[in-house]
């Protein structure tokens, strides 16, 4: 398997150099230079297959022998070894609820196997390798516990000191064995800054082999398309599928829509927003016009300029006279809410259904009726991107009620917070890797 940049087509990368990279030099997205089509008769006899020999029948196919296969399939044991369940609602709407990892939300998945593939990548190579990651709540969270006692790494996360909420702190800061917390005193800009500055620093890059935890590294991506065929095959045979992803990133329906690509059969995709709707703008418009974020209810999807547009124009590239809008307007839909229409949703979802849906997850739960308004007889999946008792506070303000806290969260409250005070200047983390780590 090749990756070319989206920025240039003509220069190639190795997987290897692609996970350990995360970006290309010219700052463009790594892409698979082909996509091949899985067999049909695994796609017929899915629902034979477990989720774990899904995942390894899907990345055999797209990684095209850059590991050998009993690698791949010791990696997906480890990192796909939870469940994806897609819970009925209704005949129409479904849930496939991706929060059954160690940080109750979908990033498990990416987080787990990215550790896998960096770890098994690492091999051979004189020192650990120390991912440097900088985190406002829950990407660090994800990391942390995919790199979890994961052989050959270190990770090393800073936060912002009294800007993330407790629960997000336990996540970060009781884990312990090679996951390091730096409570930093200064905002989650000064955290970033700190770690990028850390990437360019010769001194240190000579004597610590540093890497990132990127969101936009590919091996985050690989594992995301998994749960999107475990869902299809939980599905009566014979019905047309649509997929609703809440998104932010849009890392998770790019995935998506490279699983359509290799062959699954999907009828359409849903973009859900909330007011961060640049992606549904250009959907209905054909311009893009990236902005500054808006604080809301559903927090993690507050992007104003995602990072992985740029794989979908690239897997959208202009075809035979019509446009990249064109194409992708014929595959994907967008639709954008207010906070206000999505605490109705949760309230909606439980009043109806009695199922306790997350912020993130209404406003995917929004887009999908609105979309099914217009095209009816089609199953939507809605992904719940992450377990409702994440957002405890607003979720109960919402329902006027306690919800169950799954047994993981409620001992996290318990656990006792270990980290590391760091000022927000460069050189004091410096000091501090080069006496820890080199
Ligand atoms: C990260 C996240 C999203 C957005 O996912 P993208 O892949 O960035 O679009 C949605 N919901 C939750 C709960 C998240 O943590």
């Amino acid at each position: 398997m090749r990756l070319y940049s989206t920025k240039n087509k003509a220069e190639f990368a190795s997987l290897r150099e692609a996970v350990l990279k995360g970006l290309p030099s010219d700052n463009g997205l790594y892409m698979p230079e082909s996509i091949p089509r899985l067999p049909q008769h695994f796609l017929e006899d899915i629902r034979s297959y477990s989720f774990p020999e899904i995942a390894f029948e899907v990345s055999k196919c797209l990684l095209q022998g850059a590991l050998p296969e009993a690698d791949l399939k010791r990696i997906i044991a480890e990192a796909v070894n939870f469940e994806a369940p897609v819970v009925k609602l209704d005949d129409e709407a479904r849930v496939l609820e991706l929060f059954h990892g160690p940080s109750l939300a979908f990033k498990d998945f990416g987080a787990r196997f990215m550790a896998q593939l960096m770890s098994y990548f690492n091999q051979g190579e004189s020192g650990e390798l120390v991912i440097l990651v900088a985190t406002s709540g829950d990407t660090g969270g994800a990391v942390a516990a995919g790199f979890l006692q994961t052989p050959g790494t270190r990770v090393v996360i800073l936060y912002p000191s009294g800007k993330v909420s407790d629960l997000q702190e336990k996540q970060l800061t009781t884990l312990g064995h090679n996951i390091t917390a730096l409570e930093v005193s200064g905002t989650f800009d000064d955290c970033q800054a700190m770690v990028k500055q850390a990437f360019l620093d010769e001194e240190l890059n000579a004597k610590i082999r540093l890497t990132s935890a990127n969101s936009i590294n590919i091996s985050r991506l690989i594992p995301q398309m998994f749960y999107y065929f475990e869902a299809y095959k939980q599905i009566e045979p014979g019905r047309e599928v649509v997929f609703c992803v809440p998104s932010g990133n849009f890392g998770n329906l790019t995935a998506g829509l490279l699983a359509q690509r290799m062959g699954l059969p999907v009828k359409h995709f849903i973009a859900a927003t909330n007011v961060n709707d640049v992606v549904p703008e250009y959907l209905s418009s054909g311009s893009y016009r990236p902005r500054p974020s808006k604080a809301t209810l559903s927090n993690a999807m507050d992007v104003g300029n995602p990072s992985n547009f740029a794989r979908m124009l690239d897997l959208y590239a202009e075809l035979e006279e019509r446009s990249t809008w064109n194409n992708m307007k014929a595959q994907v839909s967008g639709y954008a809410y207010t906070d206000e229409a999505t605490r109705g949703a949760v309230r909606e979802v439980y009043d109806k259904y009695g199922y306790v849906i997350d912020p993130h997850g209404a406003v995917g739960y929004l887009a999908l009726k609105e979309y099914q308004a217009a095209h009816p007889g089609l199953v939507g999946v809605v992904l719940e991107t992450a377990h409702p008792a994440k957002f405890l506070p607003d979720v109960v303000a919402i329902l006027g009620q306690e919800i169950p806290v799954p047994r993981r969260l409620g001992e996290l409250a318990e656990r006792q917070k270990v980290a590391i005070s760091m000022p927000p200047e460069f050189l004091p983390f410096k000091s501090w890797l080069l006496s820890e780590l080199a």
